[in-house]
């Protein structure tokens, strides 16, 4: 039954990334507040949640220091802006200690609200850097299929999910999408994890040769694919792309929205993933999702390469009016302060064996084909037939099923295509993980049942 709450919300919210046609029949589940890792609807029922919001409330809810820094900062100075000639502490705090913690080498941060807009900025300092390096016609990015790096027309054109470009004229020229590295699905008959990563590296230099490698300047990569499905790629795949960059002076963006502080058990996932970025994006877990903020690092040679060109032009157009705002800020500073003194990384990697363990013996269960994850993400692909790993009729949205089933167990999970993704708050215990665990497969045996009836 639609409440009245419900039935406002889906008279007066246009949603993001939602069925339109279908959810004012079902209903929004509309959440009040939080403690720790649990959510509570506006009946006061409990839920478990295991995305930790969407891949970015790490510590959980109900941090207080984190609303003290907010209102801290709130009554000191709510608001300052970043362009000419202006600034203030907490942006150039939080840049420092963003450094200190870069997985490259980094000289600058630019600041900005959202992993879309860090990638939409990827995105145009690629083209004004090579503008500016007199190489105006190396400006192509290659992305992958079912990558996801945001939703603005730049960051959509990047992602390679085809909702995101179908009516919306996407994607903009200049992208190629190279193959995703997920080995369940698209490996060869007989393929090893090593002879699929090697075949897909040949492919992205065949890609590279076929456009002309004066005309490529940028791979993005997502360290583990988080919004296409939660798809680890095999462990020699990034030495083996890195390799043939590098060839071809092809530079590498990490998307580390998700992956970024502590989601594989190191501050990124770059460096678990053994990747070498150039510049890398940054959002979500940034903030512990207290405040909307995300960022680009950037290395020293795009920075002389930008203070080179203005010198030549003068203003380097591209900024927000809440870039680096205050308040988000300083709770990302807190943030970042709470992660280290409360040894987070440890934590994260105390529990990981025990998180993966039964995401594992998911497998097992008749409805998965592939229980896949690493560091503390995971999803469960369910499939009609193990043996042949077939699908079971989109129309019947077996994931979005079991997301419900899991709903009514008091666990917040999410679909995505036909798999369920699960990605709970970095503070998560072992005991919680257990009943994140317990309550998934109590859905997917519900599931299980309502498939077969
Ligand atoms: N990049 C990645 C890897 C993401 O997962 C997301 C969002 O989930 C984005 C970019 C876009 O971030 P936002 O929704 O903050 O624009």
């Amino acid at each position: 039954m639609v409440t009245n709450l419900q039935a406002r919300d889906a008279a007066t919210v246009l949603h993001p990334y939602s069925n339109l046609a279908t959810l004012p029949r079902q209903g929004s589940l509309i959440l009040e507040r939080g403690e720790g890792v649990f959510v509570y609807d506006v009946d006061g029922k409990p839920y478990l949640e295991g995305m930790a919001g969407l891949w970015c409330n790490a510590l959980g809810h109900g941090r207080e220091e984190l609303v003290e820094a907010a209102a801290e900062q709130m009554r000191k100075l709510p608001f300052a802006h970043l362009f000419t000639g202006k600034s203030h502490d907490p942006a150039i705090a939080l840049a420092e200690k963003l450094k200190e913690l870069s997985p490259m080498k980094a000289a600058k941060v630019f600041f900005c609200n959202s992993g879309s807009e860090a990638n939409d900025t990827q995105m145009k300092l690629v083209w004004y850097v090579n503008n500016a390096l007199g190489r105006p016609q190396k400006k192509k990015i290659i992305s992958r299929i079912k990558a996801y790096h945001g939703v603005t027309v730049a960051s959509a054109s990047l992602t390679g999910l085809p909702n995101n470009h179908i009516d919306f004229d996407l994607p903009i020229p200049g992208v190629r999408h190279a193959g995703c590295p997920h080995h369940y699905r698209f490996a060869e008959a007989g393929e090893s994890e090593e002879a699929f990563a090697t075949r897909l590296a040949a492919e992205l230099d065949a890609l590279i040769e076929a456009e002309g490698p004066e005309t490529v300047a940028a791979f993005i990569a997502e360290p583990v694919m988080g919004a296409g499905g939660v798809i680890v790629p095999p462990e020699t795949y990034y030495p083996k792309i890195q390799a043939v960059l590098e060839k071809h002076d092809v530079m590498l963006i990490a998307d580390e929205v998700i992956c970024g502080f502590g989601r594989l058990g190191e501050w990124f996932g770059s460096t678990a993933l053994k990747m070498k970025p150039d510049t890398v994006s940054i959002a979500k877990q940034l903030s512990s999702a207290y405040a909307p903020i995300a960022g680009v690092i950037i290395p020293d040679w795009i920075d002389e390469a930008l203070t080179r060109q203005s010198e030549k032009i003068g203003v380097f157009g591209h900024g927000f009016t809440y870039s680096g705002h205050p308040v988000a800020a300083a709770v990302a500073l807190k943030t970042l302060e709470i992660y280290e003194r409360e040894n987070i990384l440890a934590h994260v990697n105390g529990i990981i064996p025990g998180f993966q363990a039964r995401l594992k013996a998911l497998g097992d269960h008749p409805l998965v084909g592939e229980a896949r994850g690493t560091g503390l993400v995971g999803a469960v692909e369910l499939v009609a037939d193990k043996t042949t790993k077939r699908s079971f009729d989109a129309r019947r949205a077996i994931a979005a099923k079991a997301v419900g089933f899991a709903q009514d167990e008091g666990l917040i999970v999410r679909a995505i295509g036909d798999a369920v993704s699960i990605c709970p708050p970095l503070v998560i215990t072992s005991a919680e993980i257990d009943l994140l665990f317990d309550r998934l497969t109590a859905a997917l045996d519900r599931t299980e049942a309502w498939a077969a009836a």
